[in-house]
């Protein structure tokens, strides 16, 4: 047996008999659903399963309420970070759970599951610092539901001291898929998560009664003109998102109004596309302004990259999921969502790598943000294992 299976054979063995505290976290986090970057609660149930699991090193108000710990390996080398987000939604939770939460919040995108994952890779690797070359740092984030926690933490020194050499993250994939399995590690060397940008504009026009509308400025015409130019921008093949989901402006049928407001949302994995949209659409709604004699005000609500991952380390993360998981290895993932995850702002500092847990089949399977959402619990533990095992095999070749 080489090294790397007996790595392998050691973990796996050990990963399910922990399962059961993996689920046990899940569930406390579960019940205590807190938001944005107000999670102080969450923080110090994460620092208090550290202690008793002996993680000395914690570092916990990291931008806010985010908590970073570092287990040292007995041998040096690299330092790889795992990020678990672990914000929940503002959802009434209506799953029937008996550790359901009562507090009118809800764990909806599973998030308690995948820090309840970072918990259980922090046990497997104090267990087994003596094989662990360099580092690890557990990075557990605040506020992924808004792109907010990867920012403060990362401005906050959460990649700094020791210095971050690469970075892995996962999600949970709830979807019923006829070429998954229960507890597959879904993997993809193309980016994870899509460009974002949304903006809010608003047209000034002149105020007036309408029957003075050809001497006025008429924010509502603009406004549309605008939005029709937007909506026939070529649309790649469908390679990009590019919508106008909101428009509002005006009282009644006799004013004209002052303001006429449009929300838009541009989305796409082709980050060259996307960046030259955003152009655009920024040119089109400066210039129907300064047509119609008028003025615009353009708000950026999100401005978020793509996930982009780092190839060689793809190819490393592979390598070890074969290993560890030889009669399923890392599967393919082949349904990609246009979805923001601001771990991107992680991959964009250093290089990346993400996959997906495949956590269905699950009750009725309901999708993320759903309120009746949940995840199946006997796979988590294959997550702690695909963080930890990648840990041990990866800095065992660096
Ligand atoms: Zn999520």
């Amino acid at each position: 047996m080489s090294g790397d299976n007996r790595v392998a054979a050691v973990l796996l063995a050990r990963g399910k008999e922990i399962s059961g505290d993996i689920i046990a976290w899940r569930r406390a986090l579960h019940a205590m659903p807190e938001l944005r970057m107000d999670t102080p609660m969450t923080e110090a149930f994460i620092v208090k399963t550290l202690r008793e699991l002996g993680v000395t090193d914690i570092r916990a108000g990291v931008g806010g309420h985010g908590v970073v710990a570092l287990i040292k390996g007995d041998l040096p080398g690299p330092c790889l970070a795992i990020r678990a987000d672990c914000d929940g939604l503002p959802i009434k939770e209506e799953t029937g759970l008996p550790f359901a939460s009562q507090n009118g919040n809800m764990h909806a995108c599973g998030h308690d599951a995948h820090t309840a994952i970072a918990l259980g890779a922090a046990k497997l690797l104090t267990e087994n610092k003596s094989r662990l070359r360099g580092s690890v740092k557990l990075i557990f984030q605040p506020y992924e539901e808004g792109d907010g926690g990867a920012r403060a933490m990362i401005a906050d020194g959460a990649l700094d001291n020791p210095q971050v050499d690469a970075i892995i993250a996962l999600h949970n994939h709830p979807t019923e898929c006829a070429a998954y399995e229960a507890g597959d590690i879904l993997v993809t060397p193309e980016p994870t998560s899509a460009s974002i940008y949304a903006y809010e504009a608003t047209f000034y026009g002149t105020p007036a009664h309408v029957c003075l509308s050809n001497e006025s400025v008429n924010p509502v015409h603009m406004a549309c003109t605008a939005v029709a130019e937007i909506a026939a921008l070529p649309n790649g093949e469908g390679r990009i998102i590019n919508a106008v989901p909101v428009i509002n402006g005006g009282v009644r049928n006799n004013v004209i109004p002052e303001t006429c407001t449009v929300c838009g949302s541009i989305r796409s994995f082709d980050a060259a596309l996307h960046k030259a949209t955003v152009a655009r659409v920024g040119e089109i709604l400066l210039a129907t302004a300064e047509r119609f004699g008028g003025h615009v005000e353009v708000k950026t609500s999100i401005d978020l990259m793509a996930t982009e991952i780092d190839r060689p380390l793809y190819d490393s993360f592979l390598s070890a999921m074969n290993t560890l998981f030889p009669e399923r290895g890392g599967v393919e993932r082949r349904d990609r969502e246009i979805i923001g995850e601001d771990f991107a702002r992680f991959a964009a500092c250093v290089p990346a790598v993400y996959f997906m847990l495949h956590t269905a089949p699950c009750g009725g399977a309901y999708p993320l943000h759903h309120p009746k959402f949940d995840v199946n619990e006997s796979v988590l533990y294959r997550g702690s294992l695909a963080f930890a095992g990648f840990a041990l095999l990866w800095q065992e070749k660096e």
